[in-house]
Order: C-alpha cells, then structure tokens, then sequence
C-alpha cells in the first residue's frame, strides 16, 4: 500500500488521470471524418502552445525523431551547421549533423554555463557559410538555459536560421516561435507536454521551409512534403500514434483552460521554491542560468549521486535522476514537468533532505522545505488564485 511512485524524472513525467484514460478508449479509425475533427482540434491547439501560426507537425516518435526529422529536411550533406554543445543534448545535435553528412562545428560551452549571444555571433562571423545555429532552449542534463531570443537575432543577422530544441521547454516558460522569429521548434510528449512517450513535435518558420523544398538529405518517414500534403487534407501520412492524440488532445485542453501565463507562473514558482529550499540546505543549484522545467542540484563533495537517488527510489518511491556523462553522481534533478500539485516540490525537497540525512551528510531537516512553503505562501494567491 506505501509503494507510491513519485516520478521527479525529467522525462517521463506523472500524467493526469484524464489524459491517460482519454488514450485508454477504443482505437478510433484514423481515417474517418470524426478523427479527422479530432486532427484538426489538437493543430489548432497546438499552434497556440508554439505560439505560432505555422502548422505544427507530429511523429510517432520520442523527440530525438523530430530533432532527426529537422536536420533530414532543413540541410543538404556537405552543409555548415554551428551546434551549442554545453552537455548531452547539444551533442545530440552533433550527431545526428554528422550522421546526415554535415559538418558541426561546436561551439562548446562548460557543462551548467549558459551560451553568450555574443560568442555565437563571433563564431557566425569566422564561417559565413554557416547555415543554421541548433541549440537546446534549456541542456536538460544540465538545467541550463540558453538566451534563445537574443541567439535568433544574431543568427538571422548573419543569414543562418536557428533551430531549437524545446523538448523539455515548450508549455514550461515562455518561447513565442513568431514572436522569437524561431525558425524550428521541437517538442516531446514525455517532457513539458505532460505525456506518456512516442510522440515528437515540430514546426517550421516560412522561412525554415523553403529549405524544406530543396533539402538533398534522404528521408521517407520524416519527409515533412508529404505530411503538409496530408496535413492540408485533415488527415496524416501514415497512421499515427491514434491513442496517444487522444491523449494530447485532452491534455491540450487542460493547458487551453489554465492558459499559457498561468501555467508559466506555476512553473516560475515551483521552480524558485526548489531552488531556494536547495540553498537553504546549504546546496548548490549547478547551472549558472537555472531554468524552470527542473532543478539540478550539485552534491557535496564526497557525497555519492548514485547512492542517494537508488534510497529515495527503494526506500520511498521517490525518483529522482542522477547526472548524465561527465556529472554522474555529482548532481541530482528534480523535475517540475508534468501533473504535479504546487506542493510536490516539497514532498521532493523532503525526500532530498531525508536522503541526505540518512546518508550523513549534516542537514538541518526541515530548513528547504520550510523555505519552499514560505515562496509558495508569499506568491500563492497570485498564482493559484
Ligand atoms: C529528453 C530530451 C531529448 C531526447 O528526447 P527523447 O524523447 O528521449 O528522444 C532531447 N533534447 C532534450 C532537451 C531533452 O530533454
């Protein structure tokens, strides 16, 4: 009966009892008029939560195939890319550049520093060449977030498009993608968009698309011709995730009721009561730009990352994740996305200083959570009201 899971995991993240029962109804045919009224509900929300008026195209994917889908249809084989890499998702941008015979040039950044808009205009200066900038609007292994307004205008003034990877942003702090002039989008269903896994989100700015015509890069699946081409007839391609739209649609409908500031608001806030309960621990929080969708907190020295998250995880069901490549160990994260009440990021902040504790490390039990309840008290009427 104790054995209650609660998913800190920065993807997957706890779904809303509605939306999985949405997906749970009988399969409907994907192919019917119905479905199609269901197709055209969920774009148009879509379009709202990308902020755009573009169309927004979806995969039966995890996100890293609509990362796959952007490079496969935006470049040709031979073409310059500037790729942010400050941690394990800007190499993602890396390799799938590579595997589409690209040529990245790196632009990295120390793992938990956020990219400066000026040294990537330098970079864009050294190669004119240089077609695009891919970066991440936050390194979900790190919590960074990147200055993704400012880095879209200095890209668009050296002629390079900016393509940004919101996998665990978009629904989360604001990214207006016509407001931005952001030339690609990306999103997942696991992350911000409060899903369960296999659906990958996409959408392109006018300009983005005319590259889109002429790519040379090999694609079938991903080929986005083909899918505006069944887009403008209200249907997909190929069959599509049926039971996972339903799903989308539903929790779409949650953020069209809440509405976008409300849900920023919620994360703004949550977020800042992780991190000043985590320095009230006396904690570190790693990146130098923190962002909203998760907290990444940095151990103290000695202080094994592995051994505290596999206690929360037996003992209490709590999951937290660890560090990635060069941060295993080192840090935890704790993530905000997802079906959470305002105030599960205490029960997380109280796991964390049990853990510590129990670990012995010298923490006054009680001082994070205790920190978390006064910014939550302070702000709650305003937020939740
Ligand atoms: C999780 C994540 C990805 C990869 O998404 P998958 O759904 O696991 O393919 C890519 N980029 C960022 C920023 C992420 O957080």
């Amino acid at each position: 009966m104790f054995r209650k899971w609660h998913l800190f995991t920065p993807g997957p993240v706890p779904v809303a009892p509605e939306v999985l029962l949405a997906g749970a109804r009988p399969t409907p045919h994907h192919r019917l008029p119905e479905f199609s009224a269901v197709l055209t509900e969920i774009r148009e929300d879509l379009k709202k939560l990308f902020q755009t008026e573009r169309p927004v195209f979806f995969f039966a994917s995890s996100g890293t195939g609509a990362m796959e889908a952007a490079v496969a249809n935006l470049f040709s084989p031979g073409e310059r890319v500037l790729v942010v890499c400050g941690g394990k998702f800007g190499e993602r941008w890396g390799e799938i550049a590579e595997a589409y015979g690209l040529f990245p040039l790196y632009l990295h950044v120390p793992w938990g520093e956020a990219v400066s808009p000026e040294t990537v205009e330098r970079a864009l200066a050294q190669d004119p060449e240089i077609k695009a900038v891919l970066l991440q609007a936050h390194e979900t292994s790190t919590g960074v977030k990147h200055p993704v307004k400012e880095i879209a205008q200095v890209a668009h003034r050296a002629g390079a498009l900016v393509v940004v990877d919101a996998i665990s942003a978009l629904g989360v702090y604001p990214l207006p993608m016509d407001a931005w002039e952001l030339d690609v989008v990306v999103a997942g269903s696991q992350k911000s968009l409060a899903l369960p896994p296999g659906l990958s989100f996409l959408a392109l700015s006018e300009r983005a698309w005319e590259r889109v015509e002429t790519s040379r890069s090999p694609r079938y699946y991903f080929d986005l011709r083909r899918e505006w081409k069944a887009y403008q007839k209200e249907t997909t391609a190929y069959t599509p995730a049926v039971s996972l739209l339903l799903s989308l649609r539903e929790s779409l409908r949650l953020v069209r009721e809440l509405g976008l500031p409300r849900l920023f608001a919620h994360y703004a806030l949550v977020s800042r009561a992780c991190r000043e309960g985590v320095s009230a621990l006396g904690l570190e929080i790693f990146p130098q730009v923190p962002c909203e969708a998760l907290t990444v907190v940095k151990l103290p020295e000695g202080l094994d990352g592995g051994a505290l998250t596999k206690l929360l995880r037996r003992r209490y069901g709590v999951v937290m994740a660890g560090g990635q490549g060069k941060l295993k160990g080192k840090v935890v994260r704790i993530t905000h996305m997802g079906y959470q009440s305002p105030l599960e990021v205490v029960l997380a902040l109280s796991a964390l200083e049990l853990g510590l504790s129990e670990l012995g490390w010298p923490v006054k039990m009680g001082a994070g959570v205790a920190r978390a309840l006064e910014i939550i008290r302070d702000k709650a009427e305003e937020v939740y009201a």
